[in-house]
């Protein structure tokens, strides 16, 4: 067993191999090119992943995150049958077949981790979420040509993070080195690699890391922002403009993926129905409106605060950690340029990006 504390080689043209032996065992989710955007999806070999070679070698990131792996954005949490007190209730089924995530971004991987807060508080898990992340294991891909809208450095992540992956794979030129650090990470390797990294490869990779964190050009002082306490931070003259121009849209919400609100309807039928958990934004009017009519966050003000002061403040506050992995997607999708990075800079007294 010693080798598996040794990290792995993989030849970049063998990939096809190795999706399809993983495909023989385990569903596969792999970053394919859909148009002009990259998406998350189930392949059914390598050569489906492959067609999207270049994604799956060569993307910033997806355009929308892979909570939904996890954190479907419908999900039936129970179905029923009958009527009254005569019911019969029907759990989701457990998936069969374990989960392969491959070529998850490191700032999507660290926030899993910030998922897991939420969904798998103990006592309080989740079953849908836990049962969903006990089947998966994660193999990330360290980002080497960061997007300009990547500020992960400054959230205390980075392009080679590892927190939340059980393995990460570095691009070292014709081939990867592959790293694994939790137990699921090592006995995947263990079953499907054999070639152990030779020292030239080790070094050539831990100068592409090095290098790696210098390429994210967008800083944000999201730590100093953090730490001014939580009454100036609520009270500071920022929200009365900033919100100004937001839609109230949602976009910045359902692509974050960290974000993690969600509203809980029945879907009914004639003889029974669903119970679904659907994600609810924040930065809707409906979510905080309550059956009174009252709403504590009436206006685009309460509710962009709400949104910004829970990644930069209120997560810190709970969990001693910012829910905002940097990984830029509301700054790119947000149809009226509403920066988080901005904001943030603002808060700690400084300018933009
Ligand atoms: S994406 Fe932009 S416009 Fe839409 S809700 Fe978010 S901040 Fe507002
Ligand atoms: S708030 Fe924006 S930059 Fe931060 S994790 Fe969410 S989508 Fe990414």
């Amino acid at each position: 067993m010693s080798h598996l504390l040794k990290p792995y080689k993989i030849d970049k043209k063998k990939l096809t191999d190795l999706i399809d032996e993983l495909c023989k065992e385990y569903r596969v989710i792999a970053p394919i090119r859909d148009g002009k955007k990259i998406l998350f999806e189930e392949v059914k070999s390598g050569k489906d992943a492959m067609l999207g070679r270049e994604a799956l070698l060569h993307f910033t990131n997806s355009q929308k995150s892979p909570k939904e792996l996890f954190f479907p954005q419908c999900d039936c949490l129970f179905s029923y049958e009958g009527k009254g007190s005569d019911l019969k209730l029907k759990e989701p089924e457990a998936p069969d077949k374990k989960t392969v995530m491959f070529g998850m971004r490191p700032c999507d991987a660290r926030s899993v981790e910030m998922l897991d807060r939420v969904f798998l508080q103990e006592g309080r898990e989740d079953p849908n979420y836990k049962r969903r992340r006990d089947n998966t294991i994660i193999l990330t891909i360290g980002c080497t040509k960061p997007g300009s809208t990547c500020f992960c450095t400054s959230m205390n992540g980075g392009p080679f993070s590892v927190e939340g992956g059980d393995a990460i794979f570095t691009d070292i030129g014709d081939s990867f080195v592959v790293e694994a650090h939790t137990i699921k990470g090592k006995d995947l390797l263990g079953e499907q690699l054999s070639v152990e990294a030779d020292d030239e490869s080790l070094k050539k990779a831990a100068e592409i890391r090095l290098k790696a964190s210098d390429l994210i050009k967008s800083k944000v002082n999201a730590k100093h922002a953090s730490e001014k306490p939580m009454l100036e931070l609520f009270k500071s003259p920022i929200w009365d403009t900033v919100h100004e121009k937001c839609l109230g849209c949602g976009v910045c919400t359902f692509f974050c993926p960290t974000c993690s609100c969600f509203d809980v309807v029945d879907e009914k039928t004639a003889d029974g129905g669903d119970r679904i958990r659907i994600w609810d934004p924040c930065t809707f009017p409906l979510y905080t409106k309550q059956a009174s009519g009252f709403n504590p966050r009436p206006t685009g003000k309460e509710r962009i605060r709400q949104r910004m002061l829970h990644k930069v403040k209120y997560t810190t506050t709970s969990y001693g950690e910012m829910s905002c992995v940097g990984c830029g997607r509301c700054v790119l999708n947000c149809p009226v340029n509403l920066d988080i990075r901005q904001v943030i800079n603002t808060l700690a007294g400084g300018s933009g990006a």
